[in-house]
């Protein structure tokens, strides 16, 4: 895969639709004035490296291993609920967890995906 794949949708794959749940929620807290104009609201956003879970221990300090980002919305024609971002990145294995915050990004396979906002 590209090292750059990063791919929006913005319409629903099932009907069409470009109504979107969340974000159009955001968009009427940002109408109030009580968002920032930039905000977007989405139903989830997750990201993650992946890890084949019979090796990750002892994996190596410091090698990049593939991840992705993926951001979804719920369709207000249709109910699917479909992904409006997907992005792949990189994650670097980490010794321990910063105490500043800055968490190394947690591993997800197909069936179970990390969970920690972008930024
Ligand atoms: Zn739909």
């Amino acid at each position: 895969m590209d090292k750059d794949f990063h791919k929006t949708f913005d319409h629903c794959p099932a009907c069409g639709s470009t109504l979107q749940f969340c974000k159009e929620l955001g968009e009427e807290l940002r109408e109030r004035g009580l968002a920032r104009p930039e905000f977007i609201m989405r139903y989830d956003m997750r990201q993650g490296v992946v890890v084949d879970q019979n090796r990750a221990a002892p994996m190596p300090i410091g090698i990049n291993l593939p991840g992705g980002s993926i951001t979804t919305d719920i369709c207000m024609d249709c109910g699917a609920v479909y992904a409006v971002d997907i992005q792949r990145i990189e994650g670097r294995t980490q010794a321990a967890p910063l105490p500043t915050g800055n968490k190394p990004l947690p591993a997800f396979d197909k069936f179970s995906l990390g969970n920690i906002r972008a930024n």
